[in-house]
């Protein structure tokens, strides 16, 4: 054994601690809060995409899948680029199936990235970003998006690119904050990476969720970035069933060939009925997809009415399903203890910001605690029956 190793677990995963999401669900549980920590709808999707992975599972598709994914599934994926972005994508050659956004981003960073490459990274960002950056042997460098409208200083973005840079990782729509990168904002970014050579991937899983008239960018479809980016998605947010865990990666043949030979050893493939019922999710008429969006506005002004009544602040929400309120106005100054006491006092589970910071940042989300309200109108009253009322101290 090593001399370094401090406990069974080896170095590169030591200090990844318990995710935030099933620390808050557990404490929820625990104490029979309404969870809206973690972002998971509690109904179901469109029974039409269920149904059609009962007939898979019935007509007996269920042996491994294509490693790459089925040719249905990368069929649809390209389809649906084609009909909401204009983006031609060749199923054949540029798409590959994963399990989730999370196998995703974890295996294009394996493919892409060598011991001591540097990737950027804004923070707040997802919690799987950076562990899968260490597992990879990279150097994670953050730039800070500041609260609360989540700007980046472009300057300081500009001196995180040097010669070691490989990729530069985007979350749009962006969890937790609800930011949607503009198309300046996309643009700039874009310039750098041309400027530098570096690749970009983009998180996209929220690419439906976008409210007030305020459109999904692709970077992949600006100039001079089709051959540098990865475009991730998946069909657990766009569909609501997040735990069948079916994602895609779009990228040129050639990013793709190399995604492809990581993810071939990290899962071979992905779960074969459920990918027959993402394309039919894929091909839903354009109708599901508005009424999607308009639901979740509903929510969101409903939640948003809620937590200002019970004296929170709450900053803009482009996109996403989740609500970022400022919880310095109910006189709190601490993410997680605000969280704690939340759920174990007032029964609503909500989750600290902190969690997507790195120890040099935290201080950029101590004052906010993340709503999810990707929840049925019910569930969304129950919890405003709870947060209305006096709190327990
Ligand atoms: N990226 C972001 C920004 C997310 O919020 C999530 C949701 N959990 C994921 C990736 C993971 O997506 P999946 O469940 O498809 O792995
Ligand atoms: N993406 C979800 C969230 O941000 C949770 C995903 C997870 O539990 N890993 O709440």
């Amino acid at each position: 054994m090593s001399s370094a190793r401090s406990t069974l677990a080896a170095l590169r995963v030591q200090g990844f601690g318990t995710s935030i999401f099933t620390e808050m669900t557990l404490l929820a549980r625990e104490c029979g809060a309404i969870n809206l920590a973690q972002g998971f709808p509690d109904f179901d999707g469109p029974l039409e995409v269920q149904a059609a992975a009962l007939e898979a599972l019935r007509s007996g598709d269920n042996q491994y899948a294509v490693s790459h994914g089925q040719p249905d599934l990368r069929a649809a994926v390209a389809e649906h680029a084609l009909r909401f972005y204009g983006q031609q994508v060749d199923g054949n050659s540029e798409v590959t199936v994963t399990s989730g956004a999370t196998e995703a981003i974890f295996a294009i960073v394996q493919a892409l990235v060598d011991p001591g490459d540097e990737v950027i990274v804004f923070e707040p960002y997802y919690d799987s970003y950076v562990p899968s950056v260490v597992m990879a042997g990279g150097v994670a460098r953050s730039v800070a998006l500041q609260p609360p409208a989540w700007n980046f200083d472009p300057q300081e973005l500009a001196q995180a690119f040097n010669p070691r840079t490989r990729l530069i990782l985007i979350n749009t729509p962006h969890n937790p904050t609800g930011k949607v990168f503009s198309q300046a904002e996309l643009e700039y970014i874009a310039a750098l990476c041309r400027e530098w050579n570096v690749l970009a991937v983009v998180d996209e899983v929220y690419e439906h969720l976008t409210y007030d008239g305020i459109a999904h960018v692709r970077l992949a479809q600006l100039s001079g970035m089709r051959e540098r980016t990865l475009t991730v998605s998946s069909a657990g947010k766009t569909f609501s069933y997040t735990g069948w865990k079916i994602g895609w990666v779009i990228a040129s043949p050639a990013l793709t060939a190399a995604v492809r030979s990581a993810h071939q050893f990290i899962t071979f493939s992905t779960a074969t009925p459920l990918q027959h019922a993402a394309a039919a999710g894929l091909r839903l008429s354009d109708g599901y997809f508005t009424t999607l969006a308009r639901e979740y506005r509903e929510k969101r002004d409903f939640l948003a009415g809620v937590l200002q009544r019970s004296g929170l602040s709450v900053l803009d929400c482009a996109g996403t399903y989740f609500l970022m309120a400022d919880i310095a106005a109910r006189g709190f100054d601490d993410d997680v203890e605000f969280c704690r006491f939340l759920t174990r006092n007032v029964g609503v589970a909500a989750v600290p910001p902190t969690a997507f910071f790195s120890d040099a940042n935290k201080a950029l989300g101590r004052r906010y605690a993340r709503f999810s309200f990707c929840k049925k109108m019910a569930t969304l009253q129950l919890a405003a029956e709870r947060l209305e009322q006096p709190w327990k101290q």
